[in-house]
């Protein structure tokens, strides 16, 4: 038998395996702006001609080589990075075990010059498809440059299945920005066909991202930062106000390596999802530091993708930290409640007197509700000191106003609830009016107590202490076996609220309990509109889940347009809902009020 296994010529294994690393000319972008980076560059220069078919030249003044370092550069599995090999992540080589300059020297024509320090002059190396053609001195500047010419020149195959120099450049500058964005203390600069399209100075993580997407980015970013033991995570969100209707600039990092992670992404969508419309897509340039150890390093290193050992936590801190970010932005709200006094009061003897005005301290209980009926079965309606302060106590009440200290009667310091000096307004039993320093608050009713039911369930869901209003006479609850199977998926998060369901047979529970909130409301449709939800919007998460219940439970009980508040409700609603941790936007992204400034109407009525 004649023997039919033949080696490979060389050339032909090294084009193979070129094709696996360097897949088109934004990947050898790749490489060498990393290597660049490895080599200690602070200054790194990318010239593209016809995006990058023509020629990709990367200057950089890094380390350089030595002139037996610049032939042997090209040898497969050539690399002074070896011994780092095995914790890709954990350092900043970015290299893969000296296969990239193989690789593009199989299928370009490559000319290198490079001068390390203590050289006196640099050496001029051109390999082409492997084969070194020229070695040569030059006098150069410390550093390296290397220019590729004619990217797949030898394999006409590739070179026809390139796309569009549109698109071929569109990865180049893909590619370029992901390399950028994580080295922001390295100066880059990007020429394409004689035309500067980035000039990026050394600078912070910030200035970074103005540089490469414009100043208008100023104003628009929110940081994020995040230790932890396990995970570390800094970067920049982009406010929820600014989020586009097309996927924006979502980046991913682990360990400054660009990723993508379509599970992490989701703990960010997640955090936005109550702030931004559901047609919109949230902006973020995040870098998670891990430990080594903690990722499979053992992945292609041309994949994007990276396995995380504990997934779960990093999705956890991510969207906590993510979070945070958010409400940060909104602990700040332009509105100013400093002197709720000075604005539709008379405050006659009050305001005489030489006593000064006290700062008013406004009491918070998020997890108050004014319209819940049975208030005397929730405990924490009542709980806290709220309700005194806001109308028991008259001497409190009157520490907001300036406190008197002759002993006249206290005859016009009747609570708000009187109506007699109230500043809150109903417009077509819809919308809060009230005063604040700066001009007129609108405020939607219903969109309001939406947010602060959503986070008072939140809460409950996370610390378990909802409660429960016990039914007199159990309601059975039947619905078919799919449904039912849901529902039991649902019934941790569901006891957490409230609900007090048990199962009497395989599809009908009894519903003992009910949330206290549900005053009087009809626990069947919410449960529904619950499982309606949840098949909608089915998730293994549990945060998921628990947003979704929180979301449908403040949605369906929250008070509507269209009813009647009393003042006391009224103020209530306005303290609560800035007493949130997000103030601004209702849990589907819906802004809840509106600031009319006093420059505003000085503007309009000037007009
Ligand atoms: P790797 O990056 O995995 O080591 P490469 O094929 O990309 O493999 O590079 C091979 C070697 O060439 C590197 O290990 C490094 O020693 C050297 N090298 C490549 N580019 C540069 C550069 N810009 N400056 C200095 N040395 C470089
Ligand atoms: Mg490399």
């Amino acid at each position: 038998m004649l023997d039919v296994i033949k080696l490979l010529p060389e050339n032909v294994a090294n084009q193979i395996a070129a094709g696996e690393v360097i897949q088109r000319p934004a990947s050898a972008v790749k490489e060498l702006m990393e290597n660049a980076l490895d080599a200690g560059a602070t200054q790194i220069d990318l010239v593209v001609k016809d995006a990058g078919k023509a020629l990709i030249m990367v200057t950089d003044n890094g380390c350089g080589m030595s002139e037996a370092d610049a032939r042997l550069c090209f040898e497969r599995h050539a690399t002074s990075k070896i011994s780092k090999a095995e914790d890709l992540f954990a350092i900043r080589t970015m290299g893969f075990r000296g296969e990239a300059l193989a690789s593009i020297a199989a299928i370009a024509q490559v000319e290198l010059k490079t001068r390390r320090k203590e050289d006196e002059v640099g050496v001029k190396v051109v390999n082409e498809g492997s084969v070194i053609k020229e070695q040569t001195p030059v006098p150069m500047a410390v550093g390296t440059t290397f220019s590729v010419k004619n990217l797949f020149f030898n394999v006409p195959a590739r070179r026809n299945f390139l796309k569009t120099p549109a698109s071929e450049m569109r990865h180049i500058v893909e590619e370029f920005t992901r390399i950028t964005l994580m080295n922001p203390e390295v100066g880059f600069t990007l020429v394409s066909d004689g035309k500067e399209l980035y000039h990026l100075y050394p600078g912070n993580l910030k200035q970074r991202i103005l540089g490469l997407f414009g100043s208008n980015y100023d104003g628009k970013l929110l940081p994020v930062s995040q230790d932890t033991d396990r995970v570390n995570i800094h970067g920049y969100i982009v406010k929820p106000e600014f989020a586009k209707k097309t996927r924006g600039e979502q980046f991913f990092f682990v360990n400054r390596r660009f990723i993508k992670h379509p599970y992490l992404h989701h703990a960010i969508e997640n955090a936005f999802m109550e702030m931004i419309p559901q047609d919109s897509f949230p902006g973020y340039f995040l870098n998670i530091e891990v430990d080594p150890s903690d990722i499979d390093v053992n992945i292609h290193p041309t994949k994007t993708e990276v396995n995380f050992l504990d997934v779960k936590l990093v999705y956890a801190i991510l969207h906590a930290s993510v979070r945070k970010a958010i409400g940060q932005n909104n602990l700040s709200p332009m509105i100013d409640f400093e002197e709720p006094s000075n604005l539709g009061f008379d405050f006659g003897e009050v305001v005489k007197s030489s006593n000064p005005i006290v700062q008013p301290t406004v009491p918070i209980d998020p997890t108050y509700n004014p319209f819940s009926q049975k208030r005397e079965f929730t405990k924490s309606s009542f709980g806290g000191g709220f309700k005194t302060e806001r109308n028991d106590a008259p001497g409190d009440w009157r520490l907001l106003y300036g406190e008197r200290t002759d002993q006249t009667p206290m005859v016009e310091e009747q609570p708000a609830e009187t109506g007699q000096n109230s500043h809150y307004l109903q417009l077509s039993h819809s919308y809060i009016v009230t005063t604040v320093k700066s001009g007129l608050l609108l405020i939607d009713q219903h969109l309001a107590h939406y947010r602060i039911l959503y986070e008072k369930f939140l809460k409950e869901l996370e610390t378990n202490e909802g409660h429960s209003q016990q039914e007199l006479f159990p309601q059975p609850f039947t619905l078919n076996a799919n449904d039912a199977s849901l529902l039991r998926e649902l019934l941790p998060e569901l006891e957490r609220v409230g609900f007090v369901l048990e199962q009497a047979n395989p599809t009908t529970f009894m519903i003992n309990g009910t949330p206290a909130d549900l005053s009087g409301g009809d626990p069947i449709s919410l449960l529904e509109k619950m499982l309606e939800n949840y098949k909608q919007n089915r998730s293994d998460l549990q945060l998921d889940r628990k947003l979704g219940i929180a979301k449908t439970m403040a949605a369906q009980l929250s008070i509507k347009a269209n009813t009647t508040l009393s003042e006391v409700e009224m103020q209530n609603l306005v303290d609560q809902l800035f007493g949130c941790s997000v103030a601004e936007v209702a849990p589907d992204g819906k802004k809840i009020y509106t600031l009319i400034t006093i420059d505003n109407i000085t503007e309009q009525l000037n007009n």
